[in-house]
């Protein structure tokens, strides 16, 4: 492991990596630029090509590749080893086998293809195999396509397969660890007994998980899925890309549906560039395969809402942090900074999924394919259905909201022509809309720009990807590390407790606008918090009024708490019941008016700095 720093980090061309995020001018031996860490108005941020290392002359932040991915996307120091090793092409020596690992893995292999054997006879056995059988038939699948996939049956016994792997010599060890046996009290059983089984293969074809429908009313899960073995790694597969792969390079587009015999279905129907996502979301590491191929449309289909589910455009929203990420890990252009023009997004009629829709009306699924929004047209669409664009505070809202999301697009070109696109149908003047996106760009640099609203509590676990909630303290350090230093500016800052996040800060804030002095008259636990703060203050620097840094940093601080918020109040009033959504629909307004108040502070805030800036330069 300690290697794998080093190697990697000679690998990293760090001047590309810093030049991502900020605008680099060659100056003899080192690369200029400024300082992302503090607010600056002439460059004394150096990268140092040589040493592979960054430096700043103003606030002294010094570090190499793996510090600068800490600082700026709040990484764990592992993480970041394995993003950027990915990006050199370094395989880590915690991630390389040994010949035993191989062996291993090559048994488990085995008996994967020794377990999807006895679940084939399964569904032949007429002693075992006729319920489920007579289910595919009734779903209209046909014996090519139960072969073609190698669907099968496993009977109702606690030791059917157990004791068939026995027999061919594979120990009860190895049937749990790929995931076909549960340890039990009396002994290991198997894990799939009276199910459907359908064999998950990776894209070479091999078989390396099963998933198990029920075939008994009584028991509770539907659907069952292996868990993650040595072979299988669920968020990394997608289902049925070893069939679909040379449909989807000749037609250069691949089409996720949710389920896997939503999948079977479309290929039977005659519509084989279709792969499975494994019940949840596109997973980055899928996206990524599919991303690899260079496709020219990666086509999501979501099944059409039914009532009480996430609405279709907060799924969408939800692919938005794979663009973000993805564009980062392209990084200078190796895989392509396609932004959003590969993710389109089509919606299934209501109450329909693709399975129903492939069996009723194949050439309507066809059509909807083909039809198939682009991930940004999708969301300004949704954004536009549900803005009064016939009143001025609705248009507003409406460019607000779409100007955050431009904002999001890593293209610049892409970026300008949906700014014009939007502009000429709403009929507002593009500057005013590009002044806006460029508002919204100017805030902090976040990992993820532009996210969804924050998800409720309740499907927090399956965001994977850096959240606002991680983004915000730092903002808020910086923010109240300078009141620290210039407490007399405290009535300059439009804050209020709740737009911080850290309990401590939030009193911190409290007390310093009751009056208090950092200084002197703090409680011990506040003055100890306001010591470290002063200490990690930044320095601003001779040219730099304290008094605007401090303005500029609070509002964008307000901004980003504001989002936060409105999105998940919003979230929260998607899923509300009648009687609770009156007040829950004023917050929402509230929050909305406070947010456009807010970024047309900050808007004139820059505009002004921007003058005076070029007063200067004259
Ligand atoms: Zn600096």
């Amino acid at each position: 492991m300690p290697g794998d720093f080093d190697l990697v980090k000679e690998r990293i061309d760090l001047v590309a990596l810093v030049g991502e995020r900020v605008a680099l001018k060659k100056a003899g031996k080192v690369y200029k630029g400024l300082c992302p860490f503090h607010i600056e108005k002439t460059p004394s941020f150096q990268v140092d090509p040589d040493r592979r290392t960054y430096h700043c002359f103003g606030c002294s932040k010094h570090g190499d590749c793996f510090t600068w991915l800490e600082e700026m996307d709040h990484m764990e120091p592992v993480e970041a080893l394995k993003l950027l090793a990915e990006r050199a092409g370094v395989e880590l020596t915690s991630s390389k086998r040994t010949p035993e690992d191989k062996a291993r893995e090559d048994r488990l292999r085995k008996l994967m293809d020794t377990a999807h054997f006895y679940f084939t006879q399964g569904l032949r056995s007429p002693e075992h195999g006729k319920a489920a059988a007579a289910y595919l038939a009734k779903r209209g699948m046909t014996q090519a396509t139960i072969d073609t996939f190698g669907l099968g049956y496993a009977p109702d016994l606690w030791d059917g397969l157990l004791s068939y792997m026995k027999k061919k010599s594979f120990t009860e060890e190895e049937g749990i660890a790929a995931g076909l046996l549960r340890p039990g009290d009396r002994g290991p059983y198997d894990w799939f007994r009276g199910r459907l089984m359908v064999p998950i293969k990776d894209s070479r074809g091999r078989v390396i998980a099963f998933a198990g429908r029920t075939m008994r009313a009584d028991q509770q899960a539907k659907y069952i899925n292996s868990p993650n073995t040595p072979l299988f790694t669920k968020s990394a597969t997608l289902f049925a890309l070893d069939l679909a792969k040379a449909a989807i390079r000749k037609a250069d587009t691949a089409v996720i549906v949710e389920g896997q015999f939503d999948a079977i279905a479309s290929h039977q129907a005659g519509i084989t560039n279709v792969v499975a996502s494994m019940g949840t979301a596109l997973t980055q590491e899928q996206y990524v395969v599919l991303q690899d191929m260079k496709l020219e449309r990666i086509v999501v289909a979501f099944d059409g809402d039914p009532a009480g589910q996430r609405s279709a455009e907060k799924r969408g929203r939800d692919l938005l942090p794979l663009l973000q990420r993805h564009g980062r890990r392209a990084g200078t252009g190796e895989v392509g900074t396609r932004g959003f023009g590969t993710l389109f997004v089509t919606v299934l009629p209501e109450g329909m999924d693709p399975d129903d829709l492939a069996r009723a009306d194949p050439a309507k699924l066809r059509a909807l394919i083909a039809e198939a929004q682009s991930l940004l047209d999708f969301l300004i669409g949704k954004i536009r259905e549900r803005s009064r664009l016939g009143e001025n505070e609705g248009r507003l809202r409406f460019l607000g909201e779409v100007a955050a999301l431009l904002a999001a697009e890593p293209d610049p070109v892409r970026r300008e022509v949906y700014l014009s696109t939007v502009a000429t149908d709403t009929g507002v003047d593009p500057t005013l809309l590009r002044r806006q996106v460029e508002a919204a760009l100017l805030a902090p640099p976040t990992p993820a720009g532009l996210r969804a609203p924050a998800q409720p509590a309740a499907d927090a676990g399956d965001a994977d990807g850096p959240t606002e909630m991680k983004q915000t303290p730092v903002q808020e350090r910086y923010v109240m590390a300078l009141l620290t230093r210039f407490p007399e500016e405290i009535a300059r800052v439009d804050l209020v407790p709740d737009d911080l996040a850290d309990p401590d800060l939030r009193a911190l804030l409290k007390e310093l606008q009751a009056g208090k002095r950092p200084s002197s008259d703090l409680p011990a636990h506040l003055a100890a918090t306001a010591a470290a703060l002063g200490a990690a203050a930044p320095e601003l620097g001779d040219e730099t009024d304290p008094r605007q840094a401090i303005e500029i940093a609070a509002q964008r601080l307000r901004v980003q708490r504001l989002r936060v918020r409105l999105g998940e109040t919003r979230a929260k009033l998607a899923q509300l019941a009648d009687g609770d959504v009156t007040a829950l629909a004023a917050e929402v307004g509230r929050l909305a008016t406070d947010l456009e108040a807010a970024m047309a502070r900050v808007e004139r805030r820059t505009v002004l700095h921007g003058d005076t800036e070029r007063r200067e330069g004259e």
